[in-house]
């Protein structure tokens, strides 16, 4: 065990999920890639969790956080500055919400908190509609709302919560039905469930489940929802801190899959939008947002040098077409690892869309997860030289792979290969 990691131990709550057997101390990282501290390089398959968007030390963020640095680092939301203001005009314009206000935050954590009191405050209501096997974050009202329940430490819930079906699609007694039929089952479930409750505030959502094992349910289910929902007056929060700014590849966010009875009331991102750097926030409809009668502000929230480096990466994003590519390159990585678990007897599916790609692993001529390969694929593929990730809590089983949405094809055909040999390695 390396000293760092003995030191790491004697500091850290035993709770912290922290990959590999002897976890692996990056020190820097170019493109798509990153080296660690013996100076071995890796393939990097999961971006940071999904926060390295366009790719690692991209000159261009690099260049807008000194610059900014240089000038001031912070100054707080009690002031105005350049690069919040700007971000904040384009990730309105962007998110399809009419006239929208943004709320920068430091995490999707605090991200979808807001959107939590923003909800139960316009609807006077502390009861959330959530999905089973969902992930939110881990402050006290998102884990209260996390379906997922091993990563929801505790049921001291501060609000009430129900779980809607729809989160899970791939096993148990909805494998088996079509789209559309899947679509009523859970709309029915949903007015049933309606029935007899008292009025909820928000269903909040992830268009496809993140930490949940890259799981998406068919497309137009939330429009589906949402046309319940309206019935009733209740906001649809659409959590896009995985699924935002294209990384599946068909839409920009990953409610847009969704959208025929337009977008949500509330959006929620961070992740990727500073490509590393901490950025979060909410976007919601005037009125909704300006529901607070008291004043409230984030100290780092907008900071001027995460906003420049949000701004000059999603500038990047857009005049490149990262979207694109990762619909491209994700189709074909996709199409490779499919090929690659038809000959493995320990994959049960390949599924994603873009770079949102998971890989779900069973024991051997069964139907039941084996989280024990998953691990030991995630070992093998990091001796080979490449990192990816795994599901959270109930979904240890499914291996994820989000790469910066730059991956190349030549990138894309070396992580498959690493990655075939690693599953051969495990059988
Ligand atoms: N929402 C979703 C869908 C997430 O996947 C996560 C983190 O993985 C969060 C919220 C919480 O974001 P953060 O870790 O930045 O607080």
């Amino acid at each position: 065990m390396s000293s760092l990691h003995q030191r790491h131990l004697a500091v850290s709550p035993d709770w912290l999920a922290l990959y590999y057997k002897n976890p692996v101390e990056i020190t820097h990282g170019e493109g798509r890639h990153v080296w660690d501290a013996d100076g071995r390089r890796y393939l990097d398959f999961f971006g940071g969790i999904l926060t390295t968007m366009t790719a690692h030390a991209l000159p261009e963020v690099t260049k807008a956080v000194s610059e900014q640095a240089g000038r001031i680092i912070h100054s707080s939301t009690l002031y105005l500055n350049r690069p919040m203001v700007e971000l904040a005009e384009r990730i309105a314009t962007l998110s399809g919400i009419p006239d929208a206000r943004v709320f920068f935050t430091t995490s999707g954590t605090e991200a979808n908190d807001t959107a939590l009191l923003l909800a139960t405050t316009y609807r006077r209501s502390n009861q959330i509609l959530a999905m089973r096997n969902s992930y939110h974050g881990r402050s006290f009202s998102a884990v209260s709302i996390t379906g997922n329940s091993a990563w929801s430490p505790t049921n001291l819930s501060p609000l009430q919560t129900l779980y809607v079906h729809g989160g899970v699609r791939t096993r148990g007694p909805y494998a088996h039905l079509s789209d559309a039929e899947f679509i009523a089952g859970c709309v029915a479930d949903l007015e049933d469930l309606l029935g007899h409750t008292r009025e909820p505030a928000a269903l909040i959502a992830e268009p496809i489940q993140g930490v949940g094992g890259f799981t998406s349910p068919p497309d137009g289910l939330y429009a589906a929802f949402r046309r319940v929902l309206d019935r009733h007056g209740i906001l649809w929060i659409s959590d896009e801190v995985q699924t935002g700014w294209g990384r599946s590849g068909e839409h920009f966010w990953g409610w847009q899959a969704h959208g025929e009875n337009g977008p949500p009331d509330i959006l929620t991102f961070a992740k990727g939008i500073g490509n590393g750097m901490s950025i979060g926030g909410v976007v919601a409809r005037a009125d909704v947002m300006n529901c607070l009668d008291a004043n409230s502000i984030s100290t780092f929230g907008g900071s001027p040098v995460t906003m420049a480096a949000g701004l000059a990466n999603l500038s990047y994003l857009l005049e490149h077409d990262l979207q694109g590519n990762a619909r491209r390159v994700g189709g074909l990585l996709i199409e490779r690892l499919r090929a690659i678990g038809a000959a493995s007897e320990c994959v049960r599916e390949v599924r994603g869309r873009g770079l949102m790609i998971g890989i779900e692993l069973v024991k051997p001529g069964t139907d039941e997860a084996n989280p024990e390969a998953a691990a030991a694929v995630l070992e093998a593929a990091r001796e080979g030289g490449l990192l990816i990730g795994k599901g959270g809590g109930h979904n240890t089983s499914v291996l994820r792979i989000a790469p910066p949405l730059s991956l190349t094809i030549p990138e894309a055909e070396e992580g498959a290969e690493i990655l075939a040999e690693a599953l051969r390695s495990v059988e």
